[in-house]
């Protein structure tokens, strides 16, 4: 037997109607914000992720790195902006509206070490607003994590938020901490050693690290804002206060990219028996990005949630998603000439837009009976020698047992408007 690759699953209809659900939810939600959906392919040049500026463990390590066989360099994608930044500035978007708002779903490739709530490929639902520096942007997009969580009614998920400050502050703070760090080198695990010197910032996100007492003591980067940054931030708050989101300002969180400066955030969930995975999103403002791949000097700020994550925590606070929609009906015959005129009805009832079915397998009555059951439909259409002859229908109301023979018209009107 094949089996499928570590770190991946399958989704059988009854997951993938709950998927189909909240993708919905989350759709209409956005459209309302006035975001629109962006593809971009799966796969990209190397260079997208791979580059100069990034030292993330993601990207370094984590990519599936590939040659076609025109011999150029490509990588699965690992996470969604980079190739919403490569298509933003190759389409010159910027040309077209000052703030470009743009959401995303689609898979990811990362080659990690598969658990509870970490896939190999998983999917991420994400959304870009970009084009424009300004904190009520950063602001709406909190905001609109805020809602997601709080629409679908998810109450142990929490916003958290910081900031990294601008390219000043943020220097100001990298070679404090390099000083800081310095003497506690040895006692910095292999890949933090290697980030001490091109992005410690890095050191207080390590799954390993931050348990360390001197990494927990470590400075923050909210004492080494330039007052323009420390600004832009209470107004970030400010903004956040006037559309009453709840959030909770979290100086030591610093977000695993090394694109971010500014805004960053976390939606983290708090369910008891979560697992260790528990952060369900993040984001933030991005500034250098836009300019890394040949477009003009602009900045954004968007949000990736795990999908995967999310369903997790819709399941331990027992929400329920829109259920699939049940069978209209089911139809049921007895030989090859009742067969017939099962199959035309069928056809017809399914082009009117009525969800129904019949059993293919030339099965006993009381056989297609006990199956038809098991999709649990709303009514039996009963087509035997008599109502053949005389153009009619049997229905039979499976909740009240209830029994009519009827004629076409009387059927449609029975199965409802649709
Ligand atoms: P990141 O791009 O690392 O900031 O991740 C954003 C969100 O994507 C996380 O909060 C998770 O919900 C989800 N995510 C990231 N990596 C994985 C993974 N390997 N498996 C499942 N979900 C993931």
């Amino acid at each position: 037997m094949i089996q499928k690759p570590k770190g991946t699953y399958d989704l059988l209809p009854s997951e993938t109607q709950k998927y189909r659900a909240l993708e919905n939810h989350l759709f209409k939600l956005l459209e309302n914000y006035g975001y629109g959906e962006i593809r971009t392919p799966i796969f990209e040049h190397s260079n997208v992720f791979h580059r100069d500026s990034e030292f993330s463990d993601m990207v370094l390590k984590e990519t599936y790195n590939f040659k076609d066989k025109g011999n150029r360099d490509l990588t699965l994608r690992p996470e969604g902006t980079a190739g919403v930044i490569r298509s933003y500035v190759e389409e010159k978007l910027y040309a077209k509206e000052e703030i470009t708002k743009l959401y995303y779903l689609g898979p990811n490739f990362r080659y990690e070490r598969p658990q509870k709530g970490r896939y190999r490929q998983f999917y991420q639902f994400g959304i870009e607003a970009v084009g424009a520096k300004s904190p009520s942007l950063d602001a709406e997009v909190v905001n609109l994590s805020y809602k997601i969580i709080t629409s679908l009614g998810l109450k142990q998920v929490k916003i958290k938020i910081n900031t990294l400050g601008d390219i000043e502050s943020r220097k100001k703070y990298n070679d404090t901490l390099i000083t800081y760090f310095t003497p506690f080198k040895e006692q910095l695990c292999d890949n933090c050693q290697q980030r001490l010197n091109n992005n410690p910032m890095r050191i207080l996100d390590c799954k390993i690290d931050n348990k360390k007492d001197f990494v927990k003591k470590a400075p923050k980067p909210k004492d080494y804002l330039t007052p323009e940054a420390a600004k832009y931030f209470s107004d970030v708050l400010r903004y956040l206060n006037a559309m009453d989101v709840i959030y909770e300002v979290d100086d030591s969180l610093v977000r695993g990219l090394d694109y971010y400066g500014h805004t960053v955030f976390e939606v983290e969930a708090s369910i008891k028996g979560f697992g260790a995975h528990n952060i369900l999103g993040g984001g933030g403002h991005y500034e250098k990005l836009i300019s890394e791949f040949g477009g003009p000097n602009l900045s954004g700020v968007g949000v990736a949630f795990g999908m995967e994550r999310l369903m997790q925590a819709i399941e331990a606070e027992k929400i329920q998603l829109p259920a699939e929609k049940q069978f209209d009906f089911y139809l049921l015959y007895f030989d090859e000439k009742t067969k017939i005129a099962a199959l035309k009805i069928l056809s017809e009832l399914r082009d009117l837009g009525y969800k129904g079915d019949i059993n293919h397998l030339d099965k006993k009555f009381s056989n297609q009976l006990k199956r038809a059951l098991r999709f649990n439909p709303k009514y039996l259409i009963i087509i035997g020698e008599e109502e053949l002859n005389n153009n009619t229908y049997t229905v039979k109301d499976v909740k009240t047992e209830e029994q009519v023979t009827i004629d076409y018209e009387q059927l449609l009107k029975k199965l409802g408007n649709k």
